[in-house]
């Protein structure tokens, strides 16, 4: 991507959202574009203090919730403690956004997941998820209202 894209998917984001573009957005947009360390709230904060030092952690994630609510940055719900499994065939896990249930499905065959692995890892294990809304929470899902990054 380049400089010049990067600025207009900036600038159309502040546009069609109707926000002013900030340096703190700009500078948060900046770390995370392109950002292939899937970094946590705190990690951006750390990064964006040293040209903001005074830059809250609440603005922070008030800024990634808007790019992630208008679509720039997509987020890995986290699961709140260690997850054990009982199903020991292969399969992926689709995780509720909103109630946090994790349903398992079926990994068909044909897909080799492993294919982009960058040379010289080892797989040992592999954990397929999605996110998304579940049927029991669709009725109630509120787009404006998703908490995924706290
Ligand atoms: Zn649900
Ligand atoms: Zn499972």
């Amino acid at each position: 991507m380049t400089a010049a894209t990067v600025n207009a998917d900036f600038d159309a984001f502040c546009a069609v959202r109707n926000l002013r573009r900030t340096t703190q957005r700009m500078v948060i947009f900046g770390i995370m574009n392109g950002n292939r360390h899937h970094p946590s709230v705190e990690e951006v904060w750390a990064e964006a203090r040293r040209s903001l030092p005074s830059l809250s952690l609440d603005t922070v994630y008030r800024i990634l919730q808007e790019f992630h609510d208008g679509g720039l940055f997509g987020c890995l719900p986290k699961y709140e403690k260690v997850r054990f499994d009982g199903n020991r065939a292969p399969h992926g896990h689709f995780i509720c956004l909103e109630c946090g249930e994790i349903t398992d499905f079926e990994l068909r065959d044909g897909v080799d997941l492993t294919a982009g692995l960058p040379d010289g890892v080892r797989a040992e294990h592999q954990d397929v998820r999605i996110s998304g809304i579940c049927r029991r929470c669709a009725g109630k899902y509120n787009q404006n209202n998703r908490e995924c990054v706290k």
